[in-house]
């Protein structure tokens, strides 16, 4: 027979009792964490969100609550009432903050019982986790863990500082719609059907992009919201096919009027966990990031940068390097530190690992203290190796890592060296947060597949007042089309610890250019049309300048979270391949729902 709660409350929490709380009748509910069973004592470990606070039962002061707690298990609910005394001498516990003091029941109330957990809750170290799956699974035991309590509320905290600063700078939260159609950002939609108009689709945003563009035209003036977007892109360690965004839009903002408010609310968002973020975040062009880490989005808390021994390189008749200097490439490197003792296993590992990158091989060069070996020796000769080991700046005992290829080959692979040393080496400092803002992207790419361009950011986004001669001369003559691939935008991303944290740009608001745009990126004016002519009309009624950016949640919150996994900062996240293994969706749905869409499902 269970207890009933009837009109009893609790007094504290599990974290709050303290020594100066000693002779205080409470009552705490909770989880049973632990049980230890002494005979005539049994000790409780009793734990709610905000902590574990330890319960002694006695059978010689509270024979009934004793008899109850020899039945108790883990996870079973219960109210202790009982008095807070000090612990003995030699039993305090530093671990828990309420380790000095422990609750001496006289009443228990079992409120509900629970199965044995499919895991263990309670595990010393991450590494001793049960798999993620089945913890993804049985999700609401895994929230019960004290890690994932904090996070979840790290989240919201993070989430209500965020209001909190963009109401002060008088932003406007306004909602968007949910079922929208398509919008911009360039990956695959997730589609809704339309019962009442059968064969017609809504888009879940993608972002609410044009919305909010168009709240500018419709004179808000600044306008924020904590927005959710849905991208059916193929997954990544840091992605989900639904994920939160602070969603930002300002008119009559340059880029120095963005980047105060980027500046300023992650400085806001950083006081939670006690870090100071430099006023002005340091500034680098994309194109410097690119040569100097080979990364759009560089983790500065280690140096580590990419050296170029092209021109070192520039007359040598060893085929290969020759070949690919000629077609444009690039030969660089990355310098390990003191790593001159790497073993040939080692050396095969970081290989394979460029080579994941699209590098063809990795050429290394050892300053050992006896002898500088390579595995270019053969080809280039030991007087090259030194140079190239000067070129590269490096010193006796260091290692040198070295990639030819296409530039985009080399600076993906490198770049991603780099981290991986840094991580592989301990070279990360844990406790510094480093952001940086990143300035002039590419406003176009060339896609390989199509030869056509493709928008960097999206297709609203402006060119630099600087190069929209060159943007036009591009469209216009069919000879300079290739110019497109120099025309930088007035785009930007935050990036801290190597995390692109934030992303946005100036957007295009005069019609003509917007069209130029569509133009540049291949879309037809009917194409156009059909996609956003809604937008392309709005734009013709007083848009007023205006630009903005948006801020991923999951991101910022890993950082302040110190977690690399993307789930550890969502309530009910889905798996790398895109399931909720809780709820086991996606499901199938009944064949006569489908029938009133008017869809039928093909093998
Ligand atoms: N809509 C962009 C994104 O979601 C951000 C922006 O340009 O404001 O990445």
């Amino acid at each position: 027979m269970l207890d009933s709660l009837g009109n009893l409350e609790k007094t504290h929490s599990c974290g709050e009792l303290r020594e100066s709380d000693v002779g205080k009748r409470v009552v705490l509910m909770g989880w049973v964490a632990k049980k230890r069973d002494f005979g005539i004592f049994t000790f409780i470990d009793l734990r709610d969100r905000e902590g574990v606070t330890q319960i002694v039962v006695s059978e010689e002061t509270a024979a009934k609550a004793h008899a109850k707690a020899k039945n108790l298990r883990g996870e079973f609910v219960i109210a202790v009432l009982g008095e807070v005394v000090s612990r003995a001498e030699g039993t305090h516990n530093q671990k828990l903050s309420t380790g000095d003091i422990e609750i001496k029941a006289s009443e228990l109330l079992i409120l509900n019982e629970a199965k044995t957990t499919p895991f263990q809750l309670e595990v010393a170290g991450s590494e001793n986790l049960a798999s993620e799956d089945t913890r993804l699974k049985y999700r609401y035991l895994d929230l019960r863990r004290p890690q994932l309590q904090h996070n979840i509320r790290m989240r919201a905290k993070a989430v209500a500082k965020i209001r909190e600063f963009m109401d002060a700078r008088g932003f406007t939260e306004i909602e968007t719609p949910i079922l929208l159609k398509s919008t911009p950002e360039g990956a695959r939609d997730f589609v809704v059907p339309s019962r009442i108009h059968a064969g017609k689709f809504f888009a879940l945003p993608q972002s609410p992009q044009i919305l909010k563009q168009i709240t500018m035209i419709a004179g808000f003036d600044k306008y924020y919201q904590i927005a959710r977007c849905f991208r059916d892109e193929d997954l990544r360690a840091d992605r989900q096919p639904e994920f939160t965004q602070l969603d930002v839009e300002m008119s009559f903002a340059n880029q120095e009027m963005v980047y105060r408010v980027i500046e300023g609310f992650f400085q806001h968002v950083f006081k939670l966990i006690d870090v100071e973020l430099p006023e002005n975040f340091p500034r680098m062009t994309y194109v410097e990031a690119m040569r100097r880490y080979g990364s759009d989005k560089p983790d500065l808390r280690f140096e580590m940068e990419l050296a170029d021994l092209s021109g070192e390189l520039k007359d040598t008749d060893f085929a290969p390097f020759a070949s690919i200097l000629e077609s444009g490439g690039e030969i660089k490197c990355v310098v390990a530190r003191g790593k001159a003792d790497y073993s040939r296993k080692q050396l095969d590992e970081l290989q394979e690992f460029v080579k994941r990158y699209g590098a063809n091989a990795l050429a290394w060069v050892k300053l050992g203290e006896a002898e500088t070996t390579s595995s270019l020796l053969k080809v280039l000769g030991q007087e090259k190796i030194e140079a190239l080991a000067r070129a590269a700046n490096a010193a006796e005992g260091d290692a040198v890592l070295i990639v030819a290829g296409k530039k985009s080959v080399v600076a993906a692979s490198l770049g991603a060296l780099r981290v991986e040393i840094a991580r592989r080496e301990n070279l990360i400092d844990k406790n510094a947060y480093r952001p940086l803002l990143v300035t002039e992207f590419p406003m176009f790419e060339l896609n390989d597949e199509t030869g056509n361009y493709d928008a960097a950011h999206h297709p609203f986004t402006s060119p630099m007042d600087e190069d929209l001669e060159m943007f036009k001369r591009a469209i216009e003559n069919e000879a300079d089309h290739h110019l497109l691939g120099a025309v930088r935008a007035k785009a930007y991303d935050a990036v801290i610890n190597g995390y692109e944290c934030a992303g946005g740009s100036i957007r295009i608001h005069q019609k003509e250019i917007q069209a130029l745009n569509f133009k540049a990126l291949g879309l037809s004016p009917e194409k156009a049309r059909e996609r956003f002519g809604f937008f392309l009309d709005a734009l013709e009624y007083g848009t007023p300048p205006h630009g903005g950016f948006a801020a991923g949640i999951e991101r910022t919150c890993m950082i302040l979270c110190g977690t690399e996994n993307i789930r550890d900062v969502m309530a009910f996240p889905k798996t790398a391949s895109a399931q909720d293994l809780m709820m086991d969706s996606p499901g199938a749905v009944d064949n006569s729902q489908l029938k009133e869409l008017g869809i039928k499902i093909v093998e």
